[in-house]
């Protein structure tokens, strides 16, 4: 199944994509501030799921918002996690740190209020704040039951579904202040959707992620390339820490970003980027 939140006529919506992908029909849902994430909730908590309303509106006459516009917390996200990609930072500035990579992974955080939806505008800081903005293609997973200190082999049956990111990143700052999550969390900084993906409706543990600069294909990976695998990952991050209904994993970006080029293409006013994951669907967003 696929799970929108879009806006129509002023309201917001959630509801349940048709199989072609041209028509949404909404849940009856008392309160869709928070987008799907009382649907992923209620599905934690084994309650029914709420009947669709209909009447069915066509995609194109709907905005299409996050699918969760407005996480309950910071993102989690995974730093150097492709293997093409590790080595394509082997010569840039991230070269001394990534001694010691190897046994964990590299995990920072978004803050939720940078989130935006398909079609929105990313907005650029300014020269004077950073003149190096990034993108970065990115599966993102939403975890459906929580828990604490959830055992690998249990992992995958924590995940309510997929969706994609753009972890837009400002890199100067990334790397001014050795943690990251500030050059993470620009506002505007984290486009997400086009929707969530159930986890029954698609493999993500091997599927491909593409990423489009102006129509210029610059990042073509398959997550089975991925250094720590979705398992590891939300293994990794409950280690003491009770993972909750609607948290969102983004797990780490292929080879390609701006910054790895030589020399470094950053993003300028008037660019788009394009994503596709295949399975989930495309994100577009703009940059200005
Ligand atoms: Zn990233």
């Amino acid at each position: 199944m696929r799970i929108a939140t879009y806006s129509l006529n002023d309201h917001r919506f959630v509801g349940q994509v048709t199989p072609d992908g041209l028509g949404v029909t909404a849940f009856a849902l008392d309160d869709a501030r928070l987008g799907a994430l009382p649907l992923v909730e209620r599905a934690a908590a084994g309650q029914p799921w709420p009947a669709l309303t209909g009447p069915q509106v066509a995609i194109a006459d709907v905005r299409l918002e996050a699918p969760l516009p407005h996480p309950r917390r910071n993102l989690w996200c995974v730093g150097r996690n492709y293997h093409a990609h590790a080595r394509e930072l082997r010569d840039t500035v991230f070269k001394n740190s990534a001694q010691g990579a190897g046994q964990w992974p590299i995990v920072f955080t978004k803050v939720p209020e940078c989130v935006i939806g398909p079609g929105a505008t990313v907005r650029l800081p300014g020269a004077a704040v950073s003149a190096q903005i990034d993108y970065e293609a990115e599966l993102a997973v939403v975890i459906g039951r929580g828990g604490r200190n959830i055992a690998r082999a249990e992992a995958l049956g924590h995940v309510f579904g997929w969706t994609i990111v753009n972890d837009v990143t400002a890199r100067d700052v990334q790397m001014r202040h050795q943690q990251w999550v500030l050059g993470k969390s620009f506002d505007t900084f984290c486009p997400m959707g086009p929707w969530l993906v159930s986890a029954d409706e698609l493999d993500a543990t091997d599927t491909r992620v593409r990423c489009w600069v102006n129509d210029e294909l610059r990042q073509d990976a398959r997550t089975s390339d991925l250094i720590f695998d979705i398992p590891a990952l939300i293994e990794t991050l409950s280690r003491g820490i009770t993972l909750y209904p609607g948290d969102v994993i983004a797990t780490g970006t292929p080879a390609g970003v701006g910054m790895a080029m030589e020399p470094p293409r950053w993003l300028a006013s008037g660019d788009t980027v394009r994503i596709e994951i295949d399975g989930i669907g495309t994100l577009v967003n703009r940059f200005e």
